[in-house]
């Protein structure tokens, strides 16, 4: 089963999502054209009165690396798709103009007074690799909602809120601070420690708060210093210093008092860009929120899968969902390119260069295109990306390989660039 096709009327308004066996009719008998591939979208070639179309919810579930979206009617799942990010990526080279800079500033210059602490940030700042994820979400709500009657977000805010505890492992935040702090600290000591007692591992049972160096022994309340544990092991190590409890089993004393040192990464990230995905959203349409527990639940409870796309569904408060599509559209955010004009070898000797017109007989490198040739040795058909050339002569990454030296007149466009690679 396929995602629903997006519909507009011939005044560009959107209409209720319909069936691709639908679709189709539509086009054999010419009553719609195809406006765009990626998500693919028809134009009627009429008006349609559509003053009150069925409402429908787009659910969100933002992740580090993926953001899972699901377009609903009612129960019905008729959209998704699955948003990988590129922070990652961002940040590298980021990290690798910087180390280039600093380089440069130090070989044969001479001495500047060192600035450092020049610099303002505006409240609310993320950092670029965060912010860029807070953008791509809202690029594609504003997009979806273009295409089609979509009248209500829904996203998952919080797995536990860092933002009630601030940097827990710096700060030093304490474990008595209120009940609502207290909770986000068991929330994050769970997330932490993977839902399993530190010391045998057992899953599934009730998971105590334990202080690693002993509260008898003047062991303090701070996240760094708690752990989980089930009751047996908690009483066993009673008022033990951990390493005296855990005398016969170095290997995992060296891996506790390896993890007490790491914060959590990942879920802080995605916690501080949560907030601001809700900020953002809240400014589009009416955003209701869920927690990361309400969707494990409705997910096993429905007795459905792991996936992004799916825990999107599963957002928020939910009776039940029936899936129209089991194919969701894969984007991956690849970036416009890089701005740099003059490329290096890898010693940084500069050995090429670019020309700032990156327009060619109407194509950019990176647009999709099909090309049809007809003549010459190279006679075949051509789907992929392009890379263009001023002289004319093309190259195209297909599915199978590279072909080589297309001249621009076989080539018709099927999507342009637009920073974001497609799959199913
Ligand atoms: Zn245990």
């Amino acid at each position: 089963m396929q995602n629903y096709v997006f519909v507009i009327d011939k005044n560009k308004q959107p209409l209720n999502p319909i069936p691709p066996a639908r679709a189709r009719v539509l086009l054999t008998k010419g009553k719609a054209a195809v406006l765009r591939i990626y998500p693919f979208t028809l134009i009627l070639k009429h008006v349609v009165d559509n003053s009150a179309p069925r409402p429908l919810v787009i659910k969100l579930d933002p992740g580090s690396r993926f953001t899972g979206i699901a377009i609903l009617d009612q129960d019905k799942v008729i959209w998704a798709a699955e948003l990988e990010h590129r922070g990652w990526q961002i940040k590298d080279s980021l990290e690798s103009r910087r180390s280039l800079r600093c380089s440069r500033r130090n070989r044969k210059t001479r001495y500047r007074q060192p600035r450092f602490d020049n610099r303002k940030r505006p409240q609310g700042w993320l950092p670029p690799s965060l912010m860029h994820r807070v953008l791509t979400i809202e690029t594609w709500v504003k997009r979806l909602c273009l295409y089609s009657p979509i009248s209500q977000i829904a996203m998952e805010l919080v797995k536990f809120d860092t933002q009630k505890m601030q940097n827990p492992e710096v700060d030093g935040v304490e474990y008595q601070q209120g009940e609502l702090a207290g909770y986000e600290v068991r929330e994050y000591l769970l997330e932490k420690w993977r839902r399993k007692c530190a010391y045998c591992d057992k899953e599934g049972v009730p998971l105590q708060i334990e202080h690693i160096h002993p509260r008898s022994k003047g062991g303090s309340n701070r996240v760094s210093n708690l752990t989980l544990s089930c009751e047996r092991c908690n009483t066993k190590k009673g008022a033990k210093s951990i390493d005296e409890f855990l005398k016969k089993d170095p290997s995992r004393l060296e891996k506790i008092k390896r993890q007490v040192k790491q914060p959590l990464k990942d879920a802080a990230i995605v916690n501080a860009t949560r907030l601001c995905v809700f900020r953002t959203l809240k400014s589009i349409l009416l955003t209701t929120t869920g927690t990361g527990g309400q969707t494990k639940y409705n997910r096993t409870r429905l007795g459905l899968n792991k996936s992004h796309w799916i825990d999107a569904a599963c957002v928020g408060d939910i009776e039940t969902i029936q899936l129209l599509t089991q194919q969701p559209l894969r984007i991956k955010c690849t970036g416009w390119g890089t701005r740099q004009m003059c490329g290096t070898d890898r010693y940084g000797f500069a050995t090429r260069h670019r020309e700032r017109k990156q327009l060619h007989f109407g194509f950019k490198t990176g647009d999709i295109i099909k090309a049809v040739v007809t003549s010459g040795k190279k006679v075949g058909e051509y789907v992929g990306r392009v890379l263009c050339r001023k002289a004319g002569s093309f190259d195209i990454t297909t599915s199978s390989g590279r072909v080589a030296g297309i001249s621009y007149r076989f080539c018709i466009p099927i999507h342009k660039k637009d920073g974001y690679a497609y799959g199913f």
